[in-house]
This record gives C-alpha cells, structure tokens and sequence, in this order.
C-alpha cells in the first residue's frame, strides 16, 4: 500500500451542522434525537392553537357545540402535559448527550493532532491549538446544546400553525408561507456577512491566546533583558485587535439583525393587506381575517426570537470551521497493525536526504549502526546532528530514503512498535507536573513500586528522591522547576531505564553540570545504555572516545567515519580538527575551574 493513499482525503468542514456530526462520531445520534424531540415539542404547542381555531371556526359557521369545546379543552391539556415531557426529554438529551459529544470530539481532534507530524504541530501556533481546545469547542458546546435545538424548535410551531391555516383559507395561508419564503435570501446573506467576521474574530481570539501564553512562558527572559512592556504590548496590539474586530461585529451585526427581524415581521402588514384584499373582495369573511391576525403572530414570534440565538449560531459556525482546519491537517501515517516484525535492533539509514522546509539539511546519508554498539554523532552546531534523530524517532520523515530498525522502514511500524523500539533520551529534560514517581513511570505507567525505584537506583536518582519532602510521591513542577539540572537529567533517565527498549537516541547534555553531577550522570548513563544500540549526539570527549563508531557529520553530510583510533591518524581530517578544538575547550574549563 503506497503511504500517501492511506492519509485521510477530503475538506473536514463541509458545513456547520454536518460538520457536527463528522465531528462527534456515535455520540451525534442523541444530540440529533435531542434536536428532533425539540422539533416534536414546538409542534406540540401548536396543537392548542390548531385547536383554538378549530373552534373559531365551529363558531364562525354557528357549528359549536359542547362537545367540541370539550374535545378542544381535553387536547389541549393533554398536548400542553406532552410537550412539556418532551421538552423535558429534549432538554436532558441535549444537555447531557452535548457535553458527552463534545468531549468526544475534543477526543477525536486530540487524537488527531497526536498523529500529526511534528513539523505540522511546531508549525501551527500553541495559540492557535489552545484557543481550539478552549474557545473554539466552548463555542460549539453551546451551538449544538442550546442553539441547534432552538433553531429547530422555532421552526415547529409556524409549521404546525401555517398547516392549521391552510385548512381555514389556503390564499391567505399561502401569502403568510411566502413571506417567510422571501425571508430566507436576505437571512442567507445576513448570515454569511456574520460568519465571515466571526470567523476573523475567532482567530483573533487565537493570537491573542497565542501572545498571553508566549508572555507567561517566556517572562523570565523577558525580565532578565527588561522586555516585558515590550512583550506586554505586542499582547496589547492582539487585545485591541480583537476589540477592533467585535465593534466591527456590533456595527455591523446590529443594523442586519434589525433589518432581519423587520423583513420577517414585514409579514404581518402583507398579511393584513392580502386579507383586506380578499375581505373587500369577498373572497373571506372578517372572522377569517380575524383568526389569522391572532394567528400570524404565533408564526412570527418564534422566528423572530431566534435572534437571540443568531450570534452563537454564527459563532458556532465559525470554531467549527477551525476546528476543521485542524481536523484538515494530513496525520502521519503509521499502519493500525502490526505487520512486519523488526529482525534485530540494528538502525540504519538508506540514502537519505531530509529538508524541514526547502532547504536540505541532511544529503544522502547512509549509515549502519549495529545492535548492541554505540554510534557518536559529532560535528559542528547547525551540521544536522540532532536531525538525525529525529527521523529516527519519527518526528519527522525523510524527504527521500529509507531509516530502518531491525531491517524494517519505520514508517512500517506501528506507533506502539516504534515506541517499544526507542527511548529519545532529550537534552532538555521535560518534566511534568506529577510526582516524582508518575514522571519515572512515564513510559511504562504500569510499573510496580520495586520497579520504580530499581530504575532510579541505577539512574543515581534514588537517594536525591528519598531526601525530597516526600521522597517518590514529592510533586514536580511544570518543567521541574523545583528540582537542579543533574537531578532532572537523573530523573529523566530513570524514565528511560525503565521504558528499557533496545534503541536509545541520546542527546548528550552540552550544558556543564559541576563536578559530582557530571560524574553521577555518566554513571546513570553507563546504566541505561549497557546493551543497547546507542546513537548519541555526542559533546564530551570520554563519550566520543569511548563509541565504537563515530560519524563526523558537516553540512549533512557524512564526511568521516570509523573509531576514534582510525580517525585521529588522519592528520588534517575534521574529526582531527574538532578533537583538537573540543580538547583545548576542555583544558580550558579545567584550567578555568
Ligand atoms: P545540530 O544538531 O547538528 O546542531 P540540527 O540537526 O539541530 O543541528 O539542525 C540542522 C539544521 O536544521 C540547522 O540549520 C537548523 O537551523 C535547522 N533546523 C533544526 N530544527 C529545525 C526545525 N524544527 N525547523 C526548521 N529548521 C530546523
């Protein structure tokens, strides 16, 4: 199967209300069994009024009798006592099922952004994807639990009245449908005018997410270079960008809503001129006319008081036009299932080029690292190192070539193979705001308590953890904030003795720790990488030394490889030259100490 065929194919946002169903999958049957009780229910309001002028009529024509008032006051309590019980119904369908359905769909767009290719999610904006997960369904909560029902139950009561009127006098019942139906172009594009600047505002709305989070995220730089004001009003500038945009919505949205609400209501004097028509003619009798005055109103109010729904339905609309931008996004592909097995632990790249965007940074590479050796990748900052990595780890996929594990192309291996193959073991420790345990067990949240700490033990980590206020259950920081820089890396390997896959990629920390931290993380080190393929992004020189391969990587490429015996012969050579620099560095930081 080619790998481009199996990516999702279509727009995502076919339109607000059948985008709402794509969106909550299963969950969508009870929200649309909650819209249609909502319907039923309007409906049943008009059944007292169907009534009402089934009695007008007897009247009119001098046919009452007792028993049709009877018949028309037992109906009416009875339709009042249903419609309230499916209004009821209605109610707890949408309330309950919409919550349900709508943390579903967050679900779903959360599975999906964690199939993207990680260059797609760095792309878009963290504010952008937050103000998804909060605004945006936020907005659509409230467009299919209150404003979708609504629409549909404003819809029941001119219906179930405009049939009612039909029986007494089709001409004018006739004149009555279309004045609604002259309505509906001038709704068309009142909407459509609304959308657009709902759709702007809601990405406003998203920048503005986007620079409060960079503020709050990035306010110790910001502080220590005395650039707050400056950040502060960049956040400003995003503020009133969104102020702009709602003047701009009440400006515009209040004048069309008037102008909706009088051409609807525009009706009643059609009506009333139609039916003076007809009277005068003699084509209807003035308790006709009459009863279709009380009765116009019944057709209009409901539609009328949709207005007070209109901005969420338009809002709605609009997150859900985001929403379908994410959803849009082409996920990674990786098979559902398992079907080819890697044959060892070996990794290898096959003639590969890779570029993030246009520019390559990394031409045609091939490399072999054996199962249970270790790789030192060394070169110059910028030579493509860490890249190197990443396409291992599928953060990214190679423009063209192949990367192999145990023979197969990893983007044959599901996502769990993948993740049992490889420990990414980062130079910038990530720790979440958990306990200290839960962060070890991060990989394998199963693990027992003896396992747990059998890791730290041999990632040094033990006795830092057991002097911590409450030892393995101390709650971390986002970040680790709380904890020193050797005791976070300490953590962190911890993490990836216990995952304990056969792959590991390592960036080696380049920031110096001091002395007994550097010794107790090399230690921890010798610890998880016993055994395993080791690919390292390699700064210290016992590190390089010490690898059984070493790649010299400049401007991605391969320009040396071998030992680290081999490839200090060769006088001249990059390696020979990078040896010397990071030797002198060395002395130098001994020297300086
Ligand atoms: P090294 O690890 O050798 O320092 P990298 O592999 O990190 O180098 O980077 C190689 C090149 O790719 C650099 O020019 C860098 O600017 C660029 N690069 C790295 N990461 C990204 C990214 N996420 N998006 C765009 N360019 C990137």
């Amino acid at each position: 199967m080619s790998l481009e065929a199996a990516r999702p194919t279509g727009r995502f946002y076919v339109g607000a209300v059948a985008t709402s169903w794509r969106l909550m999958g299963s969950r969508g049957r009870e929200l649309k069994l909650a819209i249609a009780l909502r319907f039923l229910q309007a409906m049943c309001a008009g059944i007292p009024v169907v009534f009402l002028v089934w009695v007008l009529d007897h009247l009119r024509t001098g046919t009452l009798t007792p028993s049709h008032a009877w018949i028309a006051t037992g109906v009416t309590v009875v339709a009042v006592a249903v419609q309230f019980a499916v209004w009821y119904a209605s109610n707890r369908y949408a309330w309950i099922s919409g919550y349900y359905a709508v943390g579903e769909a967050r679900a779903t767009t959360l599975n999906h952004i964690q199939r993207l290719p990680l260059g797609t999610i760095r792309s878009s904006s963290t504010g952008d994807v937050t103000a998804t997960f909060s605004n945006d369904f936020e907005t659509v909560e409230r467009y299919v639990t209150e404003a979708v029902p609504a629409l549909f139950g404003a819809i029941g009561l001119p219906l179930m009245v405009i049939a009612a009127m039909f029986v007494i006098d089709p001409a004018l019942a006739a004149s009555v449908a279309l004045s609604l139906v002259a309505a509906g172009p001038v709704f068309f594009w009142i909407n459509n005018q609304f959308k657009t600047l709902a759709l702007v505002r809601a990405d406003r709305m998203a920048d503005s997410s986007g620079r409060m989070l960079e503020y709050v995220t990035g306010i110790t730089v910001a502080r220590a270079f005395n650039r707050t004001d400056d950040r502060m009003s960049r956040y400003g500038h995003a503020v009133r960008a969104i102020r702009e945009i709602n003047n701009r919505l009440v400006l515009r949205l209040l004048p069309l809503g008037i102008m909706g609400m009088c051409i609807v209501q525009l009706g009643v004097p059609v009506v009333i001129a139609f039916a003076a028509y007809q009277w005068f003619g003699g084509a209807t009798d003035v308790s006709t006319v009459l009863i279709f005055l009380v009765l116009v109103l019944r057709v209009y109010g409901p539609i009328v008081a949709l207005v007070d729904h209109f901005e969420t339905l338009r809002l709605g609309d609009a997150a859900l036009e985001r929403i379908g931008r994410v959803m849009d996004l082409d996920e990674q592909y990786a098979p559902e299932k398992p079907s080819f097995e890697p044959q060892g632990h070996d990794v290898e790249f096959d003639q590969v080029t890779f570029g993030y965007d246009s520019t390559p940074v990394l031409m045609d590479v091939s490399l072999v690292a054996k199962a249970g050796t270790t790789t030192a990748i060394v070169g110059a900052s910028g030579a493509g190192k860490s890249t190197m990595l990443n396409l291992i780890s599928r953060f990214w996929d190679p423009t063209e070539g192949v990367v192999r594990i145990g023979g197969v192309d990893v983007r044959q291996l599901t996502h769990q193979q993948l993740f049992e193959h490889i420990t990414v073991v980062f130079q910038d420790v990530y720790l979440f705001r958990a306990t200290v345990r839960e962060n070890i067990a991060f990989g394998r949240p199963h693990s027992t308590n003896e396992e747990i700490e059998a890791a730290a033990r041999a990632a040094q980590a033990h006795e830092f953890i057991e002097a911590l206020p409450l030892g393995y259950e101390t709650l971390v920081g986002e970040g680790g904030a709380n904890l020193s820089g050797g005791e976070r890396q300490r953590i962190s390997i911890a993490r990836a003795v216990l995952k304990n896959s056969p792959v590991v990629l390592l960036d080696e920390p380049t920031s110096s720790l001091d002395a007994l931290n550097d010794r107790t993380v090399r230690t921890a080190l010798v610890a998880l990488l016993h055994g395993k393929t080791v690919i390292v992004v390699a700064h210290r020189l016992p590190t390089i030394q010490s690898a059984d391969q070493i790649l010299v990587v400049d401007a991605g490429r391969i320009e040396q490889q071998g030992s680290h015996e081999t490839l200090i012969r060769e006088e001249g050579g990059l390696y020979h030259q990078l040896w010397l620099d990071r030797q002198r560095a060395f002395d130098w930081r001994i020297g300086a100490s």
